[in-house]
């Protein structure tokens, strides 16, 4: 006799959309979290519109600014605006405070146990169900695992689904929160048009495979730098430099709130599904390697875990998670390998983004793609499918150098 059908470790997004949707398929549920919620996580915080389309609830109370685009600065310098003409499906900016706990609470509304400062040091598999223990020791059973603990997954490590990630397999973050004030911030941020929105900045070539951001939050900018693991020793330089020229250009003298460091993989695990445990969101290494985005994938990843979940339980069968292995590599891999070439291509050298940036401003088409796939408008094998067409039609030679 087990305590629990499902034991799920770790409440971010990817966790407490598993744990929500088991639930309310009628399964007994735990959550475990070494942090209390509200928890601070470092997180720019951008989330395009398809993340309302995932979520089976309303979260307008707790969005921060809507979005319109994103705005790139070339690595000489010179400004796109990718601003979809059609502003009626925005993005929303959001505090990871504020996002996480209110998933985890619509989690406990449905019946989720949620255990909250509450370190997992272990996990084993017996043969009829799994076994977690806290840091304190105790011991807690499940029929089903899943393993929502992010980057650092002590599930996956514990089960030898992989040891960690490798320097290229990952990409390693500064998240700075800034406060300004609400004024400065839209000041910055806003659209040049004067539209009642704000953009995403981006900042490419002071780092050779990775950017710098400016976010607008409420009345703080997040401002930070992320860059491939194994240049990471490029990141602190490139961000100060950076920082420094943009508080010149913008006259202000930020309070800074909160600077730390963290990672996110932008490879996928190799499996994602071992006996009776599922790997979800970071842990499962499922990122968008161009831009660094993994909310909606965490969230759609636990929305799949829950199905296969759900059948195993029904069925007694560990091997209907394999379901869960399908529908992952086809709803959401496929859709980070097209990133994947992407940022291949654009990261690969200064040359490459210089290229890219100004076929963005230069060909209407090609910005409404880059913004359209940005905001989650369109998939990402359409943008990346289109972008190639429309580039091989448009600039032939260009295309070619960018492979090359
Ligand atoms: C600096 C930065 C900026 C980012 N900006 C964006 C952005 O703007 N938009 C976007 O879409 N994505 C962004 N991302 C990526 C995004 O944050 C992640 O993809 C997302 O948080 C993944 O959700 P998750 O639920 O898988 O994991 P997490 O959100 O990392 O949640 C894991 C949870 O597991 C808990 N946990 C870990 N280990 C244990 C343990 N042993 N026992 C118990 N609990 C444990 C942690 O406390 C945590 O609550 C950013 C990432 C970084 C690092």
């Amino acid at each position: 006799m087990v305590d629990y059908d499902v034991i799920i470790v770790g409440g971010g997004p990817a966790g407490s959309t598993a744990a929500r949707r088991t639930s309310q398929a009628g399964l007994s549920v735990v959550l475990f979290d070494k942090a209390r919620f509200p928890r601070y996580k470092p997180c720019a915080g951008g989330i395009h519109s398809g993340v309302n389309r995932l979520l089976d609830f309303d979260i307008k109370s707790i969005l921060q600014r809507k979005i319109s685009g994103a705005t790139m600065f070339a690595p000489s310098g010179f400004r796109v605006d990718c601003i979809p003409e059609d502003r009626s499906v925005p993005g929303s900016i959001i505090s990871r405070e504020d996002f996480d706990h209110l998933l985890l609470k619509k989690a406990a509304e449905v019946g989720v146990e949620i255990r909250e400062d509450t370190l997992i040091a272990k996990v084993r598999e017996e043969e009829s169900h799994a076994v977690v223990t806290t840091k304190e020791g105790e011991e807690v059973t499940g029929m089903y695992l899943v393993g929502a603990d992010g980057i650092n997954s002590i599930v996956a490590k514990s089960l030898d689904f992989y040891d960690g990630w490798r320097n290229d397999s990952a990409m390693i973050a500064i998240e700075v929160e800034a406060e300004v004030g609400s004024s400065t911030v839209r000041e910055i941020c806003g659209e040049p048009s004067g539209y009642n929105a704000d953009l995403l900045l981006l900042y490419y070539g002071g780092l050779s495979h990775g950017y710098v951001w400016c976010f607008p939050k409420q009345s703080v900018l997040s401002l930070g730098a992320c860059s491939i693991q194994d240049k990471g020793g490029e990141l602190r330089p490139a961000y100060e430099k950076w920082y420094a020229a943009f508080k010149n250009e913008h006259d202000i003298e930020p309070q800074i709130l909160s600077d730390t460091a963290a990672r996110f993989p932008v490879k996928r695990a190799k499996n994602i599904v071992k006996g009776r445990t599922i790997l979800v969101g970071d842990a499962a290494g499922l990122v968008d390697s161009f831009t660094g985005e993994g909310i909606p994938e965490a969230i759609e990843s636990g929305i799949l875990a829950a199905s296969a979940l759900s059948k195993a339980v029904k069925e007694a069968n560990p091997r209907s998670l394999r379901e869960y292995e399908k529908d992952c590599k086809r709803e959401i891999i496929s859709e980070l390998k097209a990133m994947d070439f992407m940022a291949n291509t654009f990261y690969k050298s200064r040359k490459n983004m210089e290229t890219m940036c100004r076929f963005f401003r230069d060909d209407s088409h090609a910005n409404f793609l880059i913004a359209a796939g940005i905001g989650g408008i369109i998939t990402k094998r359409e943008l990346k499918r289109k972008m190639l067409l429309r580039m091989a039609k448009k600039r032939p030679r260009e295309a070619i150098s960018l492979l090359l």
